[in-house]
């Protein structure tokens, strides 16, 4: 904490930024030409309430560890990114959300108060109720309000260290969204894979996956990790290869669906078992595009959007869908009811270019893409997509005047830049 005091002290350090564990997907957390404070240290848990699931962490905790330390006691995280690496301190400021986000909302609605270093070096204690502005201004807010310290999250009592999950096939899109529908009140944890490269009868076809606790615990086994050992070539992730393991994938589910107890971990940090995954799209990397559109328009949109991918060539193969349910309390929160689309895209010529169409589409919509994920939006779109950006630039001019508060997201898309 003394170290933390005197960066903010330090004016040679210049513009300043959290940095969690750099599981955000883009520039987020980012700080070209600045400084970046390292919260990986600060990760003790430092009281906690049996009664109330209080739980008082330093914001340099993971997800992961509070599955491994509370789990055994019976207490879950209310919401979880599909990461078990991020931090806390990451997950406020991008307000994250689970595959509960139907059922439980986003971790901004999980919080009492977090302590926040403001970017004049004052820490304050920030309440949602007592300091709404800031509140709002940080949960979403990438941090460009400060830095958390530490935070007040209450967990969730569940029966055991498993969850009961049903998977079956979903044949196109329009019965994908008659399932989000029917599983809503069902289910507490619900999440789609996506065919996106599937087309005609077959458009949106993939599997659903539809969890809830389970009253008995799985044996608990340590996890082996296992490691993409090279960058592998451009060829492998060709639409052709990515055709091939999508039917694959299809197909690995019986017609007749499958019920099974499944470890919280495996559930929901299923590519933390497969060390350096993004190796599988070459040293050039790849882009994720995530956007939520609004349940009245979100057929059109999902429908407009796979049938791009499937004819573009750019093989996604990692593609998630969900139903999204209350809005996140951020001014910059991305959740908001309707459908969620997450799409992967190597890093190939034409990629960025192809993603600014899907984009388009988004907006058309009324809808958003998420700034954890981003590397391609432009201010014009981020102003359309996100309204209440005025209100957070407000709260920015009034804490951090002299802007020591700086990110390359930031930069990119003008964050930060108000235009009256
Ligand atoms: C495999 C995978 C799956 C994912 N699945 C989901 C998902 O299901 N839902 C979802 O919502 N997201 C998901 N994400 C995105 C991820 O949860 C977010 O990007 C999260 O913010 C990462 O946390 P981090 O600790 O790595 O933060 P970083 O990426 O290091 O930082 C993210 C932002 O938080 C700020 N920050 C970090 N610590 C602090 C602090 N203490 N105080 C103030 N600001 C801080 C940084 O400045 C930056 O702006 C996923 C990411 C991966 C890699």
């Amino acid at each position: 904490m003394a170290d933390l005091e005197r960066s903010f002290a330090d004016e040679r350090v210049g513009s300043l930024l959290a940095f969690g564990a750099g599981r955000s997907y883009g520039d987020a957390a980012l700080n070209s030409g600045g400084g970046s404070v390292l919260m990986g240290r600060l990760d003790r848990f430092l009281e906690f309430d049996a009664a109330s699931g209080s739980l008082v962490a330093e914001s340099g905790a993971t997800f992961a560890d509070i599955v491994d330390c509370f789990l055994p006691r019976g207490y879950m995280a209310p919401v979880a990114p599909g990461t078990g690496f991020a931090t806390l301190g990451g997950g406020l400021a991008n307000d994250v959300h689970g595959k509960n986000h139907h059922h439980a909302a986003s971790l901004g609605q999980h919080l009492a108060w977090f302590d926040l270093r403001l970017p004049g070096g004052e820490l304050r204690r920030v309440e949602p109720e007592r300091d709404a502005a800031l509140f709002q201004a940080t949960v979403g807010g990438v941090g460009l309000t400060g830095i958390v310290e530490r935070l007040c999250l209450r967990l969730q009592p569940v029966p055991s260290n498993a969850v009961l999950v049903r998977k079956r096939r979903i044949a196109d899109l329009e019965r994908y969204l008659a399932a989000f529908e029917e599983e809503r009140d069902r289910a507490d944890y619900v999440v789609g894979w996506i065919d996106a490269l599937a087309t005609g009868r077959k458009l949106g076809r993939g599997i659903l996956e539809a969890a809830s606790p389970a009253a008995e615990s799985v044996p608990s086994t340590p996890r082996k990790a296992r490691r993409v050992p090279i960058d592998l070539p451009d060829f492998a992730l060709n639409a052709l290869a990515v055709r091939a393991f999508n039917q694959l994938y299809f197909e690995r589910v019986p017609a007749g669906g499958t019920e099974q107890r499944v470890a919280y971990r495996d559930f929901l940090f299923p590519l933390d078992a497969i060390r350096d995954w993004n190796r599988i799209y070459g040293k050039r990397g790849f882009h994720q595009f995530q956007c939520v559109v609004p349940f009245a328009s979100g057929e059109r949109a999902l429908a407009g959007m796979l049938a791009l991918t499937s004819k573009s060539g750019q093989g996604s193969f990692l593609a998630v869908i969900k139903a999204m349910g209350q809005a996140g309390l951020g001014y910059l929160s991305f959740p908001r009811p309707g459908y969620t689309l997450a799409l992967d895209f190597p890093n190939a010529p034409g990629a960025r270019e192809f993603i600014a169409q899907l984009e388009r589409i988004a907006v058309e919509h009324g809808g958003r893409t998420y700034l954890a994920k981003d590397s391609t939006l432009s201010p014009a779109n981020l102003r359309a997509m996100y309204p209440d950006l005025g209100k957070f630039q407000a709260v920015l001019a009034e804490i951090d005047p002299r802007g020591r508060m700086n990110s390359d997201l930031a930069r990119r898309l003008g964050l930060k830049e108000s235009r009256r």
